[in-house]
Protein backbone atom coordinates (compact mmCIF):
# COMPACT_ATOMS: atom_id res chain seq x y z
CA UNK A 1 0.00 0.00 0.00
CA UNK A 2 1.54 3.48 -0.88
CA UNK A 3 3.15 4.51 2.04
CA UNK A 4 3.72 8.36 1.46
CA UNK A 5 5.71 8.70 4.76
CA UNK A 6 8.19 6.51 3.49
CA UNK A 7 8.76 8.74 0.07
CA UNK A 8 11.34 10.84 -0.23
CA UNK A 9 10.83 11.92 -4.27
CA UNK A 10 14.14 10.51 -5.36
CA UNK A 11 12.45 9.64 -8.48
CA UNK A 12 13.92 5.87 -8.66
CA UNK A 13 10.86 4.50 -9.51
CA UNK A 14 9.87 6.04 -12.80
CA UNK A 15 13.50 7.07 -13.85
CA UNK A 16 13.84 3.10 -13.74
CA UNK A 17 10.34 2.06 -15.25
CA UNK A 18 11.22 0.24 -18.15
CA UNK A 19 7.94 1.86 -19.95
CA UNK A 20 9.02 5.27 -19.98
CA UNK A 21 11.51 7.43 -20.87
CA UNK A 22 11.82 9.97 -18.16
CA UNK A 23 14.71 11.82 -16.81
CA UNK A 24 15.44 11.94 -13.00
CA UNK A 25 13.59 15.72 -13.18
CA UNK A 26 10.36 13.87 -14.98
CA UNK A 27 10.33 11.56 -12.47
CA UNK A 28 10.60 13.43 -9.65
CA UNK A 29 7.85 15.86 -10.87
CA UNK A 30 5.81 12.97 -11.70
CA UNK A 31 5.96 11.37 -8.47
CA UNK A 32 5.11 14.73 -6.65
CA UNK A 33 1.80 15.28 -9.14
CA UNK A 34 0.30 11.34 -7.77
CA UNK A 35 1.23 12.13 -4.27
CA UNK A 36 -0.41 15.19 -4.70
CA UNK A 37 -3.63 13.73 -6.01
CA UNK A 38 -3.16 15.07 -9.95
CA UNK A 39 -3.16 13.10 -12.75
CA UNK A 40 0.19 12.49 -14.36
CA UNK A 41 1.79 11.41 -17.97
CA UNK A 42 3.14 8.11 -16.35
CA UNK A 43 -0.69 6.82 -15.41
CA UNK A 44 -1.33 6.33 -19.30
CA UNK A 45 2.34 4.60 -19.81
CA UNK A 46 2.16 2.38 -17.24
CA UNK A 47 1.50 -1.40 -17.60
CA UNK A 48 0.95 -2.21 -14.08
CA UNK A 49 4.11 -4.45 -13.99
CA UNK A 50 4.93 -3.90 -10.29
CA UNK A 51 8.27 -3.35 -10.77
CA UNK A 52 8.72 -0.09 -9.47
CA UNK A 53 8.11 -1.50 -6.21
CA UNK A 54 11.71 -2.88 -6.64
CA UNK A 55 12.87 0.09 -7.61
CA UNK A 56 12.40 2.12 -4.72
CA UNK A 57 14.81 1.84 -2.08
CA UNK A 58 12.43 2.60 0.62
CA UNK A 59 9.63 0.55 0.48
CA UNK A 60 6.85 3.35 -0.21
CA UNK A 61 5.05 1.23 -2.57
CA UNK A 62 4.89 3.45 -5.81
CA UNK A 63 2.71 0.76 -7.61
CA UNK A 64 0.90 1.03 -5.66
CA UNK A 65 -0.16 4.72 -5.84
CA UNK A 66 -0.41 4.83 -9.55
CA UNK A 67 -3.09 1.72 -9.64
CA UNK A 68 -5.11 3.59 -7.42
CA UNK A 69 -4.42 7.20 -9.32
CA UNK A 70 -5.60 5.15 -12.56
CA UNK A 71 -8.70 4.00 -11.00
CA UNK A 72 -9.44 7.14 -10.05
CA UNK A 73 -8.56 9.07 -13.17
CA UNK A 74 -9.81 6.44 -15.60
CA UNK A 75 -6.55 6.74 -17.17
CA UNK A 76 -4.78 3.86 -18.13
CA UNK A 77 -3.40 1.60 -21.01
CA UNK A 78 -5.55 -1.15 -19.78
CA UNK A 79 -8.71 -2.99 -20.42
CA UNK A 80 -11.65 -1.05 -18.86
CA UNK A 81 -14.53 -3.18 -19.91
CA UNK A 82 -17.18 -2.40 -16.97
CA UNK A 83 -18.99 -5.56 -17.81
CA UNK A 84 -16.28 -7.70 -16.64
CA UNK A 85 -15.74 -5.51 -13.86
CA UNK A 86 -19.49 -6.72 -12.98
CA UNK A 87 -19.07 -10.22 -13.66
CA UNK A 88 -15.75 -10.02 -11.66
CA UNK A 89 -18.02 -8.21 -8.36
CA UNK A 90 -21.06 -11.04 -9.07
CA UNK A 91 -18.56 -13.51 -8.75
CA UNK A 92 -16.96 -12.47 -5.67
CA UNK A 93 -19.95 -11.92 -3.90
CA UNK A 94 -21.40 -15.45 -4.82
CA UNK A 95 -23.56 -14.99 -7.89
CA UNK A 96 -21.28 -16.09 -10.30
CA UNK A 97 -20.00 -19.56 -11.02
CA UNK A 98 -20.32 -22.10 -8.39
CA UNK A 99 -17.25 -22.96 -6.40
CA UNK A 100 -15.13 -26.56 -6.65
CA UNK A 101 -14.30 -28.12 -3.64
CA UNK A 102 -12.77 -31.40 -3.43
CA UNK A 103 -11.81 -33.25 -0.35
CA UNK A 104 -8.77 -34.72 0.56
CA UNK A 105 -7.49 -36.55 3.49
CA UNK A 106 -8.40 -35.08 6.77
CA UNK A 107 -4.77 -34.09 7.94
CA UNK A 108 -3.34 -32.53 4.90
CA UNK A 109 -3.55 -29.14 3.59
CA UNK A 110 -6.08 -26.84 0.85
CA UNK A 111 -4.25 -26.13 -2.32
CA UNK A 112 -5.78 -22.85 -3.29
CA UNK A 113 -6.60 -22.42 -7.01
CA UNK A 114 -8.09 -18.91 -6.22
CA UNK A 115 -10.50 -18.41 -9.28
CA UNK A 116 -8.02 -19.99 -11.87
CA UNK A 117 -9.80 -23.41 -13.71
CA UNK A 118 -8.11 -26.72 -12.92
CA UNK A 119 -7.48 -26.50 -16.65
CA UNK A 120 -5.56 -23.57 -16.62
CA UNK A 121 -2.65 -25.03 -14.86
CA UNK A 122 -0.49 -28.18 -16.58
CA UNK A 123 -2.07 -31.68 -17.00
CA UNK A 124 -1.90 -34.01 -14.61
CA UNK A 125 -1.22 -31.12 -12.01
CA UNK A 126 -3.65 -32.38 -9.49
CA UNK A 127 -3.07 -35.95 -9.99
CA UNK A 128 1.01 -35.31 -9.11
CA UNK A 129 2.77 -37.11 -6.23
CA UNK A 130 3.80 -33.45 -4.95
CA UNK A 131 0.27 -32.79 -3.81
CA UNK A 132 -1.16 -36.20 -2.82
CA UNK A 133 -3.96 -36.21 -0.43
CA UNK A 134 -4.49 -33.01 -0.40
CA UNK A 135 -7.76 -31.23 -0.90
CA UNK A 136 -8.35 -28.43 -3.50
CA UNK A 137 -10.00 -25.52 -3.78
CA UNK A 138 -11.39 -23.01 -6.67
CA UNK A 139 -13.80 -20.47 -8.04
CA UNK A 140 -14.60 -17.26 -8.04
CA UNK A 141 -15.15 -16.34 -4.72
CA UNK A 142 -11.21 -17.30 -3.75
CA UNK A 143 -9.86 -14.85 -6.18
CA UNK A 144 -6.86 -13.64 -5.42
CA UNK A 145 -7.72 -10.17 -6.18
CA UNK A 146 -4.20 -8.61 -6.30
CA UNK A 147 -3.99 -8.71 -10.33
CA UNK A 148 -6.88 -7.00 -10.58
CA UNK A 149 -4.77 -3.98 -11.23
CA UNK A 150 -4.17 -4.61 -14.53
CA UNK A 151 -8.37 -4.49 -15.15
CA UNK A 152 -8.11 -1.01 -13.22
CA UNK A 153 -9.87 -2.48 -10.35
CA UNK A 154 -7.17 -1.82 -7.47
CA UNK A 155 -9.69 -0.90 -5.12
CA UNK A 156 -11.16 -4.61 -5.34
CA UNK A 157 -8.05 -5.87 -2.64
CA UNK A 158 -9.87 -3.36 -0.12
CA UNK A 159 -13.39 -4.27 -0.92
CA UNK A 160 -13.14 -7.97 -1.06
CA UNK A 161 -9.95 -9.27 0.74
CA UNK A 162 -11.89 -9.65 4.03
CA UNK A 163 -14.68 -11.84 1.90
CA UNK A 164 -11.96 -13.66 0.28
CA UNK A 165 -9.73 -14.54 3.76
CA UNK A 166 -13.22 -15.83 4.95
CA UNK A 167 -14.21 -18.00 2.28
CA UNK A 168 -10.77 -19.79 2.75
CA UNK A 169 -11.24 -19.97 6.64
CA UNK A 170 -14.34 -21.72 6.39
CA UNK A 171 -12.45 -24.91 5.04
CA UNK A 172 -10.73 -24.59 8.58
CA UNK A 173 -7.49 -26.27 7.24
CA UNK A 174 -3.97 -25.11 5.80
CA UNK A 175 -3.62 -23.01 2.95
CA UNK A 176 -1.17 -23.83 0.28
CA UNK A 177 -1.26 -21.41 -2.46
CA UNK A 178 -0.58 -22.55 -6.04
CA UNK A 179 -0.71 -19.50 -7.41
CA UNK A 180 1.55 -16.37 -6.02
CA UNK A 181 -0.91 -13.87 -6.11
CA UNK A 182 -2.94 -15.74 -3.26
CA UNK A 183 -0.34 -15.78 -1.20
CA UNK A 184 0.01 -12.00 -1.40
CA UNK A 185 -3.48 -11.11 -1.17
CA UNK A 186 -2.77 -12.72 2.43
CA UNK A 187 0.34 -12.15 3.43
CA UNK A 188 1.07 -8.57 2.05
CA UNK A 189 -2.70 -7.10 1.62
CA UNK A 190 -4.25 -8.33 4.19
CA UNK A 191 -1.60 -7.37 7.12
CA UNK A 192 -1.54 -3.59 4.98
CA UNK A 193 -5.57 -4.01 5.94
CA UNK A 194 -5.61 -4.69 9.30
CA UNK A 195 -7.79 -7.88 8.51
CA UNK A 196 -6.69 -11.06 10.21
CA UNK A 197 -5.88 -14.20 8.56
CA UNK A 198 -6.81 -17.19 11.10
CA UNK A 199 -5.37 -20.18 9.19
CA UNK A 200 -1.80 -20.83 8.46
CA UNK A 201 -0.87 -20.62 5.08
CA UNK A 202 2.00 -20.82 2.12
CA UNK A 203 3.43 -19.78 -0.78
CA UNK A 204 3.79 -22.71 -3.34
CA UNK A 205 7.24 -22.24 -3.61
CA UNK A 206 7.93 -22.63 0.09
CA UNK A 207 5.51 -25.99 -0.20
CA UNK A 208 7.65 -26.99 -3.03
CA UNK A 209 11.12 -26.70 -1.01
CA UNK A 210 9.32 -28.57 2.05
CA UNK A 211 8.42 -31.28 -0.45
CA UNK A 212 11.57 -31.78 -2.15
CA UNK A 213 13.65 -31.48 0.64
CA UNK A 214 11.52 -34.58 2.53
CA UNK A 215 11.92 -36.16 -1.20
CA UNK A 216 15.39 -35.92 -1.96
CA UNK A 217 16.19 -39.35 -2.64
CA UNK A 218 13.66 -39.47 -5.37
CA UNK A 219 15.52 -36.48 -7.24
CA UNK A 220 17.33 -37.07 -9.93
CA UNK A 221 19.87 -33.81 -10.68
CA UNK A 222 18.11 -32.09 -14.25
CA UNK A 223 22.05 -30.57 -14.67
CA UNK A 224 19.80 -27.78 -16.91
CA UNK A 225 19.96 -23.85 -17.56
CA UNK A 226 16.54 -22.16 -16.67
CA UNK A 227 15.79 -18.70 -17.09
CA UNK A 228 12.58 -17.40 -15.37
CA UNK A 229 9.32 -15.78 -16.43
CA UNK A 230 8.41 -13.74 -12.89
CA UNK A 231 4.55 -12.73 -11.45
CA UNK A 232 3.90 -8.98 -11.27
CA UNK A 233 2.76 -9.79 -7.65
CA UNK A 234 6.19 -11.08 -6.80
CA UNK A 235 7.37 -7.85 -6.63
CA UNK A 236 5.34 -7.56 -3.24
CA UNK A 237 7.27 -10.31 -1.66
CA UNK A 238 10.96 -9.80 -1.72
CA UNK A 239 12.07 -13.17 -0.57
CA UNK A 240 10.84 -15.04 -3.79
CA UNK A 241 13.87 -15.31 -5.53
CA UNK A 242 15.65 -16.97 -2.34
CA UNK A 243 12.72 -19.34 -2.42
CA UNK A 244 12.97 -20.09 -6.12
CA UNK A 245 17.07 -20.54 -6.00
CA UNK A 246 16.63 -23.17 -3.53
CA UNK A 247 14.30 -25.23 -5.39
CA UNK A 248 16.89 -24.66 -8.16
CA UNK A 249 19.17 -26.25 -6.26
CA UNK A 250 17.38 -29.44 -5.24
CA UNK A 251 16.71 -30.16 -8.26
CA UNK A 252 20.28 -29.83 -10.00
CA UNK A 253 18.94 -26.48 -11.98
CA UNK A 254 21.53 -23.72 -13.01
CA UNK A 255 19.49 -20.08 -13.43
CA UNK A 256 22.16 -18.44 -16.09
CA UNK A 257 22.60 -14.65 -15.15
CA UNK A 258 21.19 -12.81 -17.47
CA UNK A 259 20.14 -9.25 -18.17
CA UNK A 260 16.43 -9.31 -17.35
CA UNK A 261 16.31 -11.26 -14.56
CA UNK A 262 15.66 -10.98 -10.98
CA UNK A 263 15.23 -6.79 -10.19
CA UNK A 264 15.62 -6.26 -14.00
CA UNK A 265 12.48 -9.01 -15.04
CA UNK A 266 10.41 -8.15 -17.74
CA UNK A 267 6.70 -8.52 -17.34
CA UNK A 268 5.10 -11.00 -19.92
CA UNK A 269 2.65 -7.87 -21.20
CA UNK A 270 -0.52 -9.66 -20.49
CA UNK A 271 -2.03 -6.44 -19.53
CA UNK A 272 -1.20 -4.84 -22.75
CA UNK A 273 -1.32 -7.69 -25.15
CA UNK A 274 -5.28 -5.61 -26.07
CA UNK A 275 -4.44 -2.43 -25.89
CA UNK A 276 -0.52 -1.94 -27.58
CA UNK A 277 0.35 -5.28 -29.02
CA UNK A 278 3.11 -4.06 -30.93
CA UNK A 279 4.93 -3.20 -27.58
CA UNK A 280 4.03 -6.81 -26.29
CA UNK A 281 5.36 -8.84 -28.37
CA UNK A 282 8.69 -6.57 -28.46
CA UNK A 283 8.81 -7.02 -24.63
CA UNK A 284 8.40 -10.91 -24.78
CA UNK A 285 11.03 -11.47 -27.38
CA UNK A 286 13.69 -9.07 -25.58
CA UNK A 287 13.10 -11.56 -22.84
CA UNK A 288 12.95 -14.88 -24.65
CA UNK A 289 15.92 -13.66 -26.63
CA UNK A 290 18.13 -12.72 -23.63
CA UNK A 291 17.30 -16.01 -22.37
CA UNK A 292 18.11 -17.92 -24.60
CA UNK A 293 21.57 -15.78 -25.55
CA UNK A 294 22.31 -16.81 -21.41
CA UNK A 295 22.51 -20.07 -22.52
CA UNK A 296 19.22 -21.02 -20.57
CA UNK A 297 17.41 -24.07 -22.17
CA UNK A 298 14.09 -23.50 -20.97
CA UNK A 299 12.07 -21.12 -19.48
CA UNK A 300 9.94 -21.60 -16.10
CA UNK A 301 6.60 -20.23 -15.86
CA UNK A 302 4.88 -19.65 -12.47
CA UNK A 303 1.78 -18.00 -13.01
CA UNK A 304 -0.79 -19.69 -15.37
CA UNK A 305 -1.72 -16.84 -16.81
CA UNK A 306 2.54 -15.53 -17.95
CA UNK A 307 2.56 -19.16 -18.60
CA UNK A 308 -0.63 -18.90 -21.32
CA UNK A 309 0.98 -15.52 -22.38
CA UNK A 310 4.50 -16.71 -23.06
CA UNK A 311 3.66 -19.93 -25.07
CA UNK A 312 3.78 -18.13 -28.22
CA UNK A 313 7.15 -16.04 -28.38
CA UNK A 314 8.82 -19.08 -26.38
CA UNK A 315 7.37 -21.36 -29.22
CA UNK A 316 8.61 -19.03 -32.22
CA UNK A 317 11.74 -18.60 -30.54
CA UNK A 318 12.80 -22.26 -29.66
CA UNK A 319 12.74 -22.18 -26.27
CA UNK A 320 11.08 -24.89 -23.83
CA UNK A 321 8.66 -23.27 -21.42
CA UNK A 322 7.62 -25.11 -18.14
CA UNK A 323 5.59 -24.46 -15.41
CA UNK A 324 7.43 -24.87 -11.48
CA UNK A 325 5.62 -27.21 -10.45
CA UNK A 326 6.36 -29.60 -13.62
CA UNK A 327 9.81 -28.74 -13.41
CA UNK A 328 9.84 -30.51 -9.93
CA UNK A 329 7.92 -33.46 -11.46
CA UNK A 330 10.77 -34.02 -13.97
CA UNK A 331 12.90 -33.72 -11.62
CA UNK A 332 11.04 -36.67 -9.58
CA UNK A 333 10.72 -38.49 -12.63
CA UNK A 334 7.31 -38.14 -13.32
CA UNK A 335 7.40 -36.41 -16.02
CA UNK A 336 10.32 -36.12 -19.05
CA UNK A 337 12.47 -33.04 -20.39
CA UNK A 338 10.70 -31.48 -23.19
CA UNK A 339 12.18 -32.10 -26.67
S1 LIG B 1 4.16 -0.51 -12.45
FE1 LIG B 1 5.71 -0.94 -14.03
S2 LIG B 1 5.04 0.22 -15.82
FE2 LIG B 1 3.96 1.05 -14.02
S3 LIG B 1 5.20 2.76 -13.33
FE3 LIG B 1 5.81 0.97 -12.15
S4 LIG B 1 7.57 0.14 -13.30
FE4 LIG B 1 6.48 1.54 -14.69
S1 LIG C 1 8.19 6.03 -4.27
FE1 LIG C 1 10.23 5.29 -3.67
S2 LIG C 1 11.45 5.39 -5.56
FE2 LIG C 1 9.61 6.65 -5.90
S3 LIG C 1 10.23 8.71 -5.34
FE3 LIG C 1 9.32 7.80 -3.51
S4 LIG C 1 11.06 6.91 -2.39
FE4 LIG C 1 11.80 7.32 -4.46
Amino acid sequence: MWDASKCDFCGDCFAQCRYVDFDREKAVDEIKRLAAGKEAEILKQCITCVACNDYCPTGADPSNLVFKMQEKTGIAPVDRNPVVRDELAAGLEGRGDPSQIIPGEPDKPVLSFDSFDFTNFPEGTLESRLFQGMSVVRGPEYMSLVGLVHLGAESFVEKYAARVIGKLAELGKDIVYIHNEGYVLAHVKARELGIAVPFRYMHLFEYLIDYLRKNQKDIAKLGKKVSVQVNCATRWIPQQDAWLDQIFEFVGVERPPRQYDRVNALCCSLPILNTNRTLAVEMQEKNVRDALDCGAQAMITICPLCDAIMRRPTSRLGLPKLFITDLCRIALGELSWPH
